[in-house]
């Protein structure tokens, strides 16, 4: 199996050290939520996992992000939770809010028309900020620049199980660039023209494809039509300097300019999750199978039954959605050309 080198074992062994509290050398790494003070009770239940599961034992930092000021009580009750360092910070308004070139009544009209067809999120001004502000500008938020790792967080997820070595640490030592843990397709009325998009941006930036790229996932004819899957961004453990990249900067802009995260929906999760898939070679891109996850509506809980054993996790084997039919994530195992683990099938 993919994942299991060497220096894979050395990120998992590194877990004794934290258990003896010597010593520990964290990665370059944080946590990263998006919220708004009125999310605080949906979102103590998602840091009480996160810690119970696995920051306890290695107190990353944990940075908080909003459109507006955070409130002392968002802050005081958050910070009492997390056993390494808090960060609060203000998104600029740049980063929130309407570029100058869209046409704020056509984008009104847009919205009109998706309440009509009762389209989810469909009349949202704010879930639109914050698919533009997730897609093209959280890794460049001020409190972010200094890290290189991210575990995007957010209200109302669970940490099935343990999570029993240092997950920053495995990516720097497998060099990942994106770590993922739901995959499925998206909802096409909200990115009708998104990839038609894409085409033209490889068209005008062949040099930002990667060779060996993960195009067989997106794409059953060779680019010619988007199949629509999608990694699930609302969990990501991701490298920040790809998202800072020329390839994905570029890539933003372009789709910013294309004017779809407003006149459409683009979600921030088809977004990352082409780019990843074109930008970067395919090993670059793992699936964290051990890493038990819930938001509403889908699980992940661990395939194979030692795992839930052994990370003693509290999901119910036949709610895992990675083998199910709306899964992307089988596709993946095909395209990598991984072996399934082998209790796959009494789940799909
Ligand atoms: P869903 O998972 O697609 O249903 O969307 P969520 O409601 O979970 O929103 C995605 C993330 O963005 C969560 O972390 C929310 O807390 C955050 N979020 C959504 N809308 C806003 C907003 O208007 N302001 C702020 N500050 N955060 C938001
Ligand atoms: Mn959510």
């Amino acid at each position: 199996a993919k994942g299991e080198g060497k220096q894979a074992a050395d990120a998992k062994t590194a877990t004794a050290a934290v258990d003896e509290g010597k010593d520990y050398v964290r990665a370059n790494a944080t946590f990263v939520t998006l919220a708004r003070n009125q999310d605080i009770w949906s979102l103590v239940k998602s840091i009480r996992h996160v810690e119970d599961r696995f920051n306890r034992k290695y107190h990353y930092d944990w940075v908080f992000l909003n459109d507006d000021d955070f409130d002392d009580n968002f802050k005081e009750i958050t910070s009492s939770l997390i056993s390494g360092t808090v960060k609060y910070g203000k998104i600029p308004k740049e980063h929130w809010g309407y570029p100058d070139w869209i046409d704020q009544e056509k984008a009104a009209e847009v919205r009109e028309q998706m309440r009509q067809k009762q389209i989810i999120y469909g009349d949202s001004v704010s879930y639109r900020h914050m698919c533009r502000f997730e897609s093209g500008f959280f890794f460049q938020q001020e409190l972010m620049k200094s890290y290189k790792y991210y575990w995007r967080v957010e209200p109302d997820i669970v940490l099935h199980c343990d999570v029993d070595y240092d997950v920053f640490k495995y990516m720097e030592q497998n060099a990942y660039d994106y770590g993922f843990t739901l995959s499925l397709y998206e909802y096409i009325d909200t990115i009708p023209t998104l990839w038609n998009s894409v085409k033209k941006f490889i068209k005008e930036h062949p040099e930002h494809i990667a060779d060996n790229n993960l195009m067989k996932w997106l794409s059953d004819d060779n680019g010619i039509t988007y199949n629509k899957c999608h990694f699930w961004s609302n969990f990501e453990i991701g490298n920040l300097d790809f998202w800072r990249s020329k390839a994905y900067t570029d890539f933003f802009d372009f789709l910013d300019h294309e004017g779809g995260f407003f006149y459409e929906r683009w979600g921030d999760a088809p977004v990352h999750s082409i780019a990843a898939a074109l930008f970067l070679p395919k090993e670059k891109v793992h699936f964290f199978d051990d890493i038990g996850y819930w938001h509403v509506p889908f699980t992940n809980c661990p395939t194979n039954k030692a795992d839930r054993l052994k990370l003693q996790c509290s999901c119910n084997p036949i709610d895992n959605f990675i083998w199910k039919g709306y899964s992307c994530t089988p596709r993946y195992f095909d395209v990598m050309e991984m072996k399934r683990p082998s209790e796959w099938h009494q789940q799909s």
